[in-house]
């Protein structure tokens, strides 16, 4: 499903540019959709070049789905990329006392930590992060009601 949506929004794209959604930028486009964590062009170019898809179209196809807000390219200078189209919030404030998650965004912070593990050797597959703290709403003393429950629900802590 999400594969047809950023398909669809990438051939509008391009027909917005007089360019055509060629079998090529068809392919790299799909795989890209289909890419969980940060990756490479070199990576996607192993997956593709059997096919006979030039590492020189998935650079340019990589920077037009870049110009259509698809992806990005992450700092580092590696040639790196993540969708950012429709991505899945995995990064959430967690408050302690009316148990809501209110996810935020992290692209930046994405971005710094796949710096890091590169510069670590670390092949990032999954992430998420879950910051605990008290929510605004309970720090000004709104949620009354959902603040006994969490009493109720914890006899005796203090
Ligand atoms: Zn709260």
């Amino acid at each position: 499903m999400e594969n047809n949506e950023i398909l669809t929004l990438f051939n509008k794209y391009l027909s917005k540019k007089r360019l055509y959604l060629t079998f090529a930028r068809q392919q790299i486009a799909k795989h890209v959709s289909q890419q969980l964590v940060p990756f490479h062009a070199q990576h996607l170019w192993q997956q593709l070049k059997e096919q006979g898809t030039g590492l020189t179209t998935i650079y340019r196809t990589l920077e037009l789905m870049v110009e259509a807000g698809l992806i990005r390219q992450l700092p580092g200078g590696q040639a790196k990329y993540e969708v950012i189209y429709k991505r899945m919030a995995k990064e959430y404030f967690r408050c302690e006392q009316c148990g809501n998650w209110t996810p935020f965004p992290s692209n930046e912070v994405d971005g710094e930590l796949a710096v890091i593990a590169d510069r670590m050797g670390f092949s990032i597959k999954t992430c998420s992060i879950i910051l605990t703290g008290i929510c605004r709403q309970c720090r000004l003393g709104d949620k009354v009601s959902e603040q006994s429950n969490f009493q109720q629900q914890h006899p005796g802590s203090h």
